[in-house]
């Protein structure tokens, strides 16, 4: 066995690199490049989808250049345009990426987001939720709730109007940008009957507690204001006198 010593082993690491270094063809990605961009478009049936030339090539250039980058041997343009064909899901990713760049998107390109970048829509939910709207598309709203639960930020509360998990603490909500009127969210999330029920089991002690404060902390389910600390993500809903009587007349019971 012949031992090399450390500066040998560094010698023959250096040597490999100059060579890998030193490729023996070279590709003008820009003669490429105009030819792969078209094909790719209509290979996969992109051409619906009206990308200005620019957008495409910022996405596909990129995939090229790494694929070409890798390789020891020159690849024929097919071979390039095969490779990228391969990796569909990814390149549709990357597409969807470069079409939210946009201010405004057209239908087609919305339904090929949510279809294809579930993360990316999740995430955009409050934007493409207006787009939505506004495009006529009502049909890809639930796959949108969907995907903001899913990927998005989605919170305990949901909107009554948008039907997005999505009301802060500050009652407004974060997909459709509504402030939510307090009335509205507790027919929303029928406040009474959860109130009477919570109130017929809740200690007499926490029972005037509420009914003292005038309020009770909600966040999907109603807590009393004690907990307003600890429940940084619930909102505080003032209670009627209808519903502060409700809650007495139950006190009552029990005192008697
Ligand atoms: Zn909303």
């Amino acid at each position: 066995m012949v031992i090399e010593t450390a500066k040998e082993k560094k010698e023959k690491t250096i040597k490999k690199k100059k060579k890998r270094k030193r490729k023996k063809w070279t590709i003008n990605i820009d003669e490429v490049m105009k030819i792969i961009i078209p094909e790719v478009t209509t290979r996969l049936g992109l051409d619906y989808l009206e990308l200005t030339e620019k957008e495409l090539r910022d996405v596909i250039e990129p995939i090229v250049s790494s694929i070409i980058e890798a390789r020891k041997t020159k690849p024929t343009t097919e071979s390039l345009i095969k490779r990228i064909i391969n990796g569909k899901p990814m390149l549709f990713k990357a597409l969807s990426a470069k079409m939210l760049e946009r201010e405004k998107l057209a239908p087609q390109q919305i339904e090929f987001i949510l279809a294809n970048a579930p993360e990316l829509a999740g995430r955009a939910a409050p934007r493409l939720y207006h787009e939505i709207l506004e495009a006529g598309l009502e049909y890809l709203l639930d796959t949108l709730r969907y995907l903001w639960q899913r990927y998005g930020k989605p919170t305990r509360i949901q909107c009554p109007y948008c039907g997005f998990y999505a009301v802060t603490p500050d009652l407004s909500c974060i997909v459709c940008g509504r402030v939510i009127e307090e009335r509205d969210l507790k027919k929303a999330i029928g406040f009474n009957k959860q109130l009477a029920m919570l109130a017929e089991v809740l200690d007499k002690s926490l029972l005037e507690e509420i009914i003292k404060a005038g309020f009770v902390v909600y966040d999907g389910d109603i807590h009393p204001p004690s907990l307003r600390q600890r429940l940084p993500h619930g909102v505080v809903l003032y209670l009627t006198r209808e519903e502060r009587d409700l809650l007495r007349r139950i006190l009552n019971r029990e005192e008697a």
